[in-house]
Formats: C-alpha cells, sequence, structure tokens
C-alpha cells in the first residue's frame, strides 16, 4: 500500500510562524494545477504496476484555495493513472475561512473523505498574532456544518507553547477540542524556523520567544487530557480516538513507499528519497521539460537504520531491537546500555522484551534520544 502527496502551493496569508514552501501571489495558480496533473501524469511509473495508492493527501500551503472543479480534475487524473485501493483515504487540509457549507458538501462529493483543518487557536487574539487568515468563530462553525453534512472523519491542528497562552487557556482549549466532533488532533510546539518573520520579529525585540517550560507544561496538560478523554497519544503530536490514525502520516512513519507532486514535495521508493524544487517559478519552468525538477539522494544502510530508530522512536509502538539488530547487524541495547540505563531511570523509555519505546515524557525529548543511538 503507497501513498500520494500534493503539494498546493498558495497561502492567503503567510503566518508568521510558517517554513513550509508557498506563495502568497496566485497569479500562477492555473499553470501550477495543469502542471501538477502533468507531473502527475508523468510519474505514474514511480509505483510498480500492482502497487495500490491506499491514502491520497492533499496538503501546503492552503489546499482549500482550489475550486471545486480543480479539484476535481485532480482526483480524476488519479484516478485514471493510478491503481488506487478502493477504500482509500483522502485527506484534504483545509483552513476554517475556506469551509462554507457548499464548498465541504463539494468536498464530500468529491469523494474527499478526510479533512485536516487549521484551527490553531480558539482566540482570535492569538490567531492575530500569529496572522492567520481566519477567526475562532468561522473554526467553530464549519466544524459544526461538517458534522451536520456528514463529514465523520475530522482532524484539526492546534499551536501551543506561545509565551502569552496561559496553562489555564490552553487547559480550556484542548478541553474544547476533545469535546467536538473530531477524531484526530495535531497539536504542535510553537518554533522559531529559520527565514520566517517570527524569527525577525524576535531578534528586533517585538515578539517574544517561545519559553521550554511553557512548553513542556502545556505539553503535559495536552497528555493529560488525552488520557482523561481516552484518546490515543500515538505519535509525538498525534492523538486520536481509538485506532482513527492517520493513514498516510503513518505510512512515513512506517517506511512505505510514496510519491510527492508539487513544488517542494517530498517521494520515497524505499531506497532513493526526491525532493521536488521549493519555488514555483522553477517548478513551473522544470517540469515541462521534465529536467531538474528534484534532487534525490540513496539512501545507504546507516541512512535507513537512524531513520527506523527516529521515526520509532516518535510513535507510541516504538522500535524492535531483535528486528535492529538482525536487518542492520546493530545492537542497540549494547552499544548504549547506560545511555539506555539512565533513560530508564528517568522515566523517559521503557523497555519490554526487545521493544523500546518513549514514555508520554521521553516523548518530549524524542528528537535528542534517537540522534544519540544513531549509527554514524
Ligand atoms: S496556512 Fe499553513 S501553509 Fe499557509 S502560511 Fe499558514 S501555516 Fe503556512
Amino acid at each position: 500500500m503507497s501513498g500520494l502527496y500534493i503539494h498546493i502551493p498558495f497561502c492567503k496569508k503567510a503566518c508568521f510562524y510558517c517554513d513550509f514552501h508557498f506563495s502568497v501571489s496566485f497569479s500562477m495558480k492555473e499553470k501550477m494545477i495543469s502542471t501538477i496533473i502533468d507531473e502527475l501524469t508523468f510519474r505514474k511509473d514511480f509505483f510498480d504496476p500492482n502497487d495500490r495508492i491506499s491514502s491520497i493527501y492533499f496538503g501546503g500551503g492552503t489546499p482549500s484555495v482550489l475550486s471545486m472543479q480543480e479539484i476535481d480534475k485532480i482526483l480524476g487524473t488519479v484516478f485514471n493513472y493510478y491503481l488506487v485501493d478502493k477504500n482509500v483515504e483522502i485527506t484534504f487540509e483545509c483552513n476554517p475561512d475556506d469551509l462554507d457549507k457548499e464548498y465541504l458538501k463539494g468536498l464530500k462529493f468529491v469523494g474527499v473523505n478526510r479533512l485536516s483543518i487549521g484551527v490553531q487557536s480558539f482566540n482570535d487574539e492569538h490567531l492575530k498574532w500569529m496572522n492567520r487568515s481566519h477567526n475562532a468563530n468561522q473554526s467553530l462553525k464549519c466544524l459544526e456544518t461538517a458534522a451536520q453534512i456528514g463529514l465523520k472523519n475530522i482532524s484539526i491542528d492546534l499551536i501551543y507553547g506561545l509565551p502569552h497562552l496561559s496553562d489555564d487557556e490552553w487547559y480550556k482549549t484542548v478541553n474544547q477540542a476533545f469535546n467536538m466532533p473530531i477524531n484526530h488532533l495535531s497539536a504542535y510546539i510553537l518554533t522559531m524556523e529559520e527565514n520566517t518573520p517570527y524569527i525577525k520579529l524576535v531578534n528586533q525585540g517585538k515578539y517574544d520567544k517561545p519559553n521550554d517550560d511553557i512548553s513542556s507544561k502545556h505539553y503535559q496538560i495536552l497528555v493529560q487530557l488525552s488520557n482523561e478523554f481516552r484518546w490515543e497519544h500515538y505519535e509525538v503530536s498525534s492523538f486520536c480516538k481509538p485506532s482513527n490514525y492517520s493513514r498516510h502520516n503513518s505510512s512515513y512513519w512506517n517506511g512505505k513507499k510514496y510519491l510527492g507532486v508539487g513544488p517542494s514535495a517530498h517521494s520515497f521508493d524505499s531506497k532513493i528519497r526526491y525532493w521536488n524544487v521549493s519555488s514555483n517559478k522553477s517548478y513551473l519552468e522544470y517540469v515541462p521539460s521534465r529536467e531538474n525538477f528534484f534532487e534525490s539522494e540513496e539512501l545507504n544502510i546507516s541512512n535507513r537504520l537512524n531513520e527506523n530508530i527516529m521515526t520509532g522512536l516518535r510513535t507510541k509502538w516504538g522500535i524492535d531491537l531483535g528486528k535492529l539488530s538482525k536487518d542492520y547487524k546493530y545492537d542497540i541495547s549494547n552499544l548504549f546500555h547506560d545511555d539506555i540505563k539512565y533513560w530508564v531511570s528517568l522515566d523517559w523509555v521503557e523497555i519490554k522484551d526487545s521493544n523500546m519505546r518513549l514514555t508520554d515524557e521521553g516523548m518530549l525529548f524524542a528528537d535528542h534520544i534517537a540522534s544519540t543511538l544513531f549509527m554514524n
């Protein structure tokens, strides 16, 4: 089972913390859609003839800037050129201000069966601070409408660790989210990424930096409420009602094959990683010639092992030490015995039989713990 990712590189406004690839100019939108469709047609051989697509993911940018005709045309191309599983998960990332009743009905009609809505906060002041294009009321309204028209598979995104977001308000936000008609929550810590307006505003002294103590307190609240509501915390930033995992994201973590089309999209064919050029202009220029629109890197054994460790430790399933030892001749439990003992004593790591996983507390340090176990 394989995944297909479609990157729509346009947004109405630039959220100040965002380092994804997008443009706020829509002048090339029409040409972009036809070029993405072109890329879809000539990259179909990325998959073997028997590979079935089990998840399609519209990400961005903001896919909900697309018209229904454009979405229908893209999906029509996918169904014409690829072998698509009949129970395919089709996720559509969207912003609340785009989701009126007619648009939501249209999405359902063209076959979208999972929404990922960028709610981020239920507080208008915080939304303004982040330069989001929507307000809290639009989020509440679109969630209510989606439920009314029978869209049941809904994920929302929230951001925590904002320097002025109190613990009490974050508690209320998460509590409100878990009481909504959704089955999945992705919650991200605010970070300062290179080349974002946020880092510039911090450097100019106009905005505060994120604070680790605030972020970790917010994380504890999130995990506590997730447990109280009996949701599953199945990946560092991902929570769901029992077994309502994101099929598409899980395929990344499980090392499955996926093709990404559109500027900046990444692909993986089990051995080689590919990434498309992160510029709308270059993408439109190069794709028609079929040249120079992506770069690639063949993963060597240590890259593959390190990715297994990193992605495995970020999930609640952890890593199978016996399998790593068999597949890569790399016996982590012997090589890092003292480090692992220390983390176990801090209650960050649990080892049962041959499985190593991070506790809820350890997950906050997942990337650091994983990096110390890497093969050089
Ligand atoms: S809408 Fe999403 S992709 Fe666009 S700027 Fe905001 S966070 Fe980034």
